[in-house]
């Protein structure tokens, strides 16, 4: 609006200029009505032009006008008409100029304040890019840093040295010397706090990053000195068995960021774990009889000369039993091969409640079992012998009971070596059966 009046303003004054200047010189009027448009003249173009420079010029052309045309004649007024219009026309021309150079200085001061508020914005947003940046490449040397950390916790042979690699490496990832890895065995150093009770409550993880704004725990139990929290719980079949707990001193010391990185951590531990079991498990099944749940033949032999040697070593006795169950075909045919099965499973059953947890149990073949004792007297194997003959004889499988033999061999009275042993014990097994069955023969 204001720009329309700046343009528009003097192009009245002129046209009313003129208007007047034509309309005196028609009608000759005298001066005191001149003066009073005059004073209209002046009262318009303030309400036009707005600034008072632009007044006071037009104030002076006019009364300049007006004075010169009173006493002029009629060509000389109309040359002073045209004269003053030129000088209105011209001044309006360097006001147009002078506006418009004005709009441009007050538009690029308003660009260049413009500029100055991206600049400044600017700044801000590199300061804090900074910042994200240097965040960011923290991030990045931890992330590498997780891969070469995967790959020597996979590399660990068992669990006490997966602790101790997980605590090292979870130290050096986040530069913390507060982190600890907690069992709940009774091994452990401390018991749980509330932190890790809630954890195993939860079943899931917990980040505290400041104490004093966090209202979930009573910290009248925790030392003040705790003001930040990380708690993983470590996972095995679903149970939890352990806890990587980190605590801080500081306020916001751990992050979301930091908790990601642990939990990878412990994702791979747990995988690791889970092989362990795995190997734990392939090479027992692979020394253990799938029917009865006893030692194989092969481990049998490995252990008997491991045996031999150890008591020889330090002077000790050790004695073998080996055993065959009394007429079985007979048994097996007829009631049948499952009902012999069931038979063996119950011998089995009774040689692991008579025998202690020292004694190796294995099934030597068919339905042959062979039992070391480890520093063991021929008496006190003899006992224990006789033990299992009585109470297998107690058993009733499909309404039968069954009988069983045996011959017991013991290092280093009866033989010099492993082989020697074997053949001494299976000598008296014959000898049990010969002389009737349901028997334990220890001599000649
Ligand atoms: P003895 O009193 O002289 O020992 O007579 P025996 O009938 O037991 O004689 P032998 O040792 O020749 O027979 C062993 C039988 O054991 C033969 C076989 O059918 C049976 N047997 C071997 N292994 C198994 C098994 O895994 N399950 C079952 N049900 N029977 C088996
Ligand atoms: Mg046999
Ligand atoms: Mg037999």
């Amino acid at each position: 609006m204001t720009e329309i009046k700046k343009t528009v303003g003097p192009i009245i004054i002129i046209a009313l200029f003129m208007g007047i200047s034509s309309l005196i010189f028609i009608l000759r009027s005298k001066t005191p009505d001149v003066f009073s448009f005059f004073i209209l003249l002046v009262i318009l173009s303030s309400f036009t032009t707005e600034t008072i420079i632009t007044d006071l010029i037009a104030l002076l052309i006019t009364l300049i006008g007006l004075i010169g045309m009173s006493f002029s004649d009629v060509p000389g007024r109309i040359i002073l008409v045209i004269e003053i219009a030129s000088i209105w026309f011209i001044v309006w021309i360097l006001l147009l100029f002078t506006d418009r150079i004005k709009y441009q200085q007050a538009s690029n001061n308003r660009e260049l304040k413009d500029i100055e508020t991206e600049i400044e914005n600017t700044k801000k947003e590199l300061a804090s890019n900074k910042n994200k940046l240097e965040k960011i490449s923290v991030r990045i040397s931890q992330y590498k840093n997780l891969t070469a950390a995967t790959k020597e916790i996979v590399k660990v042979a068992n669990l006490q040295e997966l602790k101790e690699k997980l605590l090292v490496i979870i130290k050096q990832i986040l530069n913390s010397d507060n982190a600890r890895l907690i069992t709940f065995l009774p091994t452990d150093d401390r018991p749980p706090d509330i932190f890790d009770a809630w954890v195993v409550k939860k079943q899931s993880s917990l980040l505290i990053q400041n104490t004093l704004r966090d209202y979930r725990f009573d910290y009248s139990k925790i030392p003040n000195t705790v003001k930040s929290v990380i708690a993983i719980p470590m996972l095995y079949n679903k149970n939890i068995i352990g806890i990587i707990r980190l605590d801080s001193d500081k306020e916001n010391r751990f992050s979301q960021e930091d908790m990601s990185i642990i939990s990878i951590l412990v994702n791979v531990a747990e995988m690791t774990i889970e092989n362990f079991s795995l190997l734990e498990k392939t090479k027992e099944l692979s020394i253990i009889d799938g029917l009865t749940g006893v030692y194989v033949r092969k481990f049998f032999d490995e252990r008997l000369q491991d045996e031999i040697t150890r008591a020889s070593r330090f002077k000790k006795t050790v004695c073998l039993a080996l055993s065959d169950i009394d007429h079985f075909k007979n048994f097996n045919d007829t009631y049948g091969h499952q009902q012999g099965d069931e038979a063996l499973k119950r011998f089995s059953q009774v040689l692991k409640r008579i025998c202690r947890e020292t004694d190796i149990i294995c099934r030597y073949g068919g339905e042959e079992f062979s039992i070391i004792f480890p520093e063991t007297t021929k008496d006190e194997c003899m006992g224990i012998a006789e033990d299992l003959r009585i109470e297998f004889g107690k058993e009733i499988i499909n309404g039968q009971h069954i009988t069983v033999s045996m011959g017991i061999s013991s290092f280093p009275e009866d033989a010099v070596d492993h082989n020697q042993l074997i053949r001494k014990a299976d000598e008296r097994l014959y000898k049990a059966k010969s002389t009737g069955r349901n028997r334990v023969i220890w001599k000649e």
